[in-house]
């Protein structure tokens, strides 16, 4: 037989098999994503905040802010004030940038720091998401940020939602930075002043129902946007669904009121006896579902595409192994990220232990989309990226079967254990880790309401229809995610929601706009001098993202405190045409490395299939290519921004200010 001899064209035993079925399976998944394509890409949701309905807008508000304590403290921002750093955004990645900025001595007077956070406290994606089950989904010894610095000890191999809040207002207790920040306060524009040289940044504070709005103009010598990635919830355009009855809510703004509990008492005793709907099944549906199986009478879970769920491996931190094989020497926490990282990068050495030892680990062909040392440069013939993605999906493959093999062991019911299959490969959508999701639909009340990757028709007064049948409800959980990370070409400015204005008054919009992502190490932009963003394009990526946030604060503290040396005062840092250029082009050329998101399914990893749209205009492809991220993985970009930082800030402008 073909499996035991060699085939015709002298391949060896079991491969023509193994060749049969990969292209059955590749199959399936060109046929499962087409299914999902849409003309309305983006277009098929709306943002909260810009929700024209009342109900659907209202559900974008801040849950948690407490008006009146915030209300009764001395406002940390004085309208006209002037601060040397001004950071929007006060989730881990300002935190981490303050404390960067703070240990490089460049934070000395009263003045010389403020945070600007739209939310009520510290935290950003942990101060908003307080939903049940919520955990993070890499190890917290490598994921939450400072551990060696604050001296703490996570809990669990995987902190809850709470631990890393609470982990937000230590870091802030630590270095001194309760009083540095305007809290339920947004930034809405900010303008470069070419003979003041700095930035005039204007911010509206939400001071409550009694006292209204305060705005203020404030100046910034470097400004800092740092506005996360996963932050502006959105919710599909449901027909009907601003008139559902009952109560409903999104995820990342949990209804405590309705559900009963809270996110330290994780009893959900408003649910008994009662019909719960959960729309969306993406990592944060796979942490609610079993949560609300607990408690409800009834759940349905609406499905449009199902997630790949591995098995996740939760356990209480063990001092003695965390004092003796963890936290054992300095430096032991970047050490950890290195390890766990050259899994997904797919470089790791055989003989290296393997530290972290979760499912992420176990996804080498992740590296699609945040790179690998393997890659060199790939030829963007169409041979040549053929050839690549093939050896992606092959080498995705035995963790891909693993994963649907998984479902059928654990889920009795052969219509549901198919249905909960996932068809694409691992790097279109985040991957998932639970131990209870799957084992939730066993239960006689759970129910898997799936949509074969149409998504609900409309919602009635009284519940959802899909496929012509309603399913009535009494409570409907929006687990629906965010605003895409890549929306407008990964601009940061954009993706903030802010208008920018640089030298000359000229707009950050529109130079991203006209020539594509532009940025000298991804973070800092020509003509828009003093101000640094987050990683976004043409910087290197992790899926742990506090590491990547970790990798360009340092970056951008060098940046400074390089350059203030330099001219020996407050610095103007401005990278030049050709450096800016000459990164871009790094990009471009191994654009190609990175074509493996064009298999995908849609999601927000491919701006919901806007990406893989086929595009000839040489001006658009020149544009999609500088979008690219630093594609031989995040090691070798650091060992690019370390040998860069040897050097006396090559392709950068520094004068002092005026
Ligand atoms: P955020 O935490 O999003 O903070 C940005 C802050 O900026 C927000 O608080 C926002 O209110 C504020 N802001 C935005 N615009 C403005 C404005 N105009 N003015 C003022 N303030 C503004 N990543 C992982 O690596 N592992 C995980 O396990 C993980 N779990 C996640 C779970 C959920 C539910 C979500 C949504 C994301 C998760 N992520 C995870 C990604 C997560 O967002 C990052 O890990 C990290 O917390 C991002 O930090 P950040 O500071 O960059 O952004
Ligand atoms: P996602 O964007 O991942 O999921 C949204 C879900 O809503 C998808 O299942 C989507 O289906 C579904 N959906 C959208 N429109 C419709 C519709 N019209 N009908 C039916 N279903 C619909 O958001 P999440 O909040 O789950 O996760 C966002 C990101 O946040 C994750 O990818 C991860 O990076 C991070 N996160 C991490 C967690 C952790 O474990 N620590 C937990 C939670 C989130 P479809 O897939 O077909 O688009």
């Amino acid at each position: 037989s073909a499996d035991s001899t060699n085939g015709s064209d002298g391949a060896p035993p079991g491969m023509a098999a193994m060749q049969a079925k990969f292209a059955s399976i590749q199959q399936k998944y060109t046929e499962e994503a087409s299914k999902r394509f849409r003309s309305d890409g983006l277009a098929q949701y709306v943002d909260l905040q810009d929700a024209k309905d009342a109900r659907i807008h209202s559900l974008g508000k801040d849950p948690w802010v407490d008006h009146a304590a915030l209300n009764a403290k001395t406002p940390a921002v004085k309208d006209g004030g002037r601060y040397k750093f001004v950071i929007l955004g006060g989730g881990y990645g300002g935190l981490i940038a303050a404390v960067k900025l703070i240990e490089a001595g460049l934070v000395n007077g009263p003045d010389d720091l403020r945070i600007i956070e739209a939310g009520g406290g510290y935290g950003g994606t942990w101060y908003w998401n307080r939903y049940p089950g919520l955990h993070c989904d890499v190890e917290s010894y490598i994921y939450m940020p400072l551990l060696e610095e604050t001296g703490y000890v996570p809990k669990q191999k995987y902190a809850t939602g709470l631990e890393l809040r609470e982990h937000a207002e230590r870091i802030a207790t630590k270095w001194d930075l309760h009083d540095k920040a305007l809290f339920r306060s947004e930034v809405t524009d900010c303008r470069w002043s070419d003979e003041g040289e700095v930035w005039n940044v204007a911010v509206t504070e939400s001071r409550g129902p009694e006292e209204g709005e305060r705005k203020l103009n404030i100046q910034a010598n470097y400004f800092f946007v740092l506005s996360g990635v996963l932050t502006i919830p959105h919710v599909p355009k449901v027909p009907g669904l601003e008139n559902l009855g009952g109560s409903m809510f999104h995820t990342s703004r949990w209804d405590y009121g309705t559900t009963g509990g809270s996110q330290e008492d994780q009893n959900l005793t408003g649910l008994e006896g009662k019909r719960v709907g959960i729309i969306g099944t993406g990592a944060t549906a796979i942490q609610v579902v079993p949560k609300l199986a607990k408690f409800a009478k009834e759940v349905y879970v609406f499905q449009r595409t199902p997630s790949s769920v591995s098995w996740r491996g939760q356990k209480e931190t063990d001092l003695e192994e965390w004092k003796t094989k963890i936290a054992n020497k300095k430096g032991w926490q970047r050490e950890r990220r290195y390890n766990w990282v050259t899994y997904l990068n797919n470089c790791a050495p055989p003989e290296q232990v393997n530290m972290v030892g979760c499912g992420w680990t176990e996804a080498p062909a992740y590296c699609a989309i945040i790179g690998s040392p393997n890659f060199g440069i790939i030829e963007p013939t169409p041979e040549k990226i053929g050839e690549h993605v093939g050896g992606l999906l092959m080498l995705d493959l035995p963790r891909a079967e693993k994963a649907r093999a998984r479902i059928d062991e654990i889920v009795k019911d052969p219509e549901t254990a198919k249905a909960l299959k996932p068809w694409y490969p691992v790097w279109c959508k985040r991957p998932t880790f639970s131990d209870e999701y799957l084992q939730a639909f066993n239960l006689p009340h759970v129910h898997l309401v799936d949509t074969d990757g149409k998504g609900i028709d409309s919602a009635t007064s009284t519940g959802l229809v899909v496929q012509g049948k309603e399913y009535p409800l009494d409570i409907l959980v929006l687990s629906t995610g965010y605003r895409s990370p890549a929306y407008g070409g990964l601009n940061p400015a954009k993706r903030t929601g802010i208008n920018v204005f640089g030298r000359g008054g000229k707009s950050f919009d529109d130079k991203w706009d006209a020539q594509g992502a532009s940025t000298l190490h991804g973070v800092i932009s020509r003509g828009f001098p003093n101000l640094f963003f987050g990683p976004t394009a043409q910087f290197g990526q992790s899926p742990n993202n506090t590491e990547t946030l970790d990798i360009a604060a340092e970056h951008i503290t060098h940046f400074i405190k390089k350059a203030e040396e330099k001219v020996g005062g407050l610095a103007v840092i401005d990278p030049t045409v050709e450096a800016e250029e000459g990164w871009a082009m790094e990009a471009v050329k191994r654009a190609a490395n990175l074509a493996a998101l064009s298999v995908c399914t849609p999601g927000y990893t491919t701006s919901e299939g806007e990406f893989n749209k086929p595009n000839q205009d040489p001006a658009e492809m020149m544009k999609s290519a500088r979008m690219g991220i630093w594609s031989e993985g995040i090691l070798s970009f650091m060992k690019v921004l370390e040998e860069y930082r040897a050097g006396d800030l090559v392709g950068v402008d520094v004068t002092p200010r005026k």
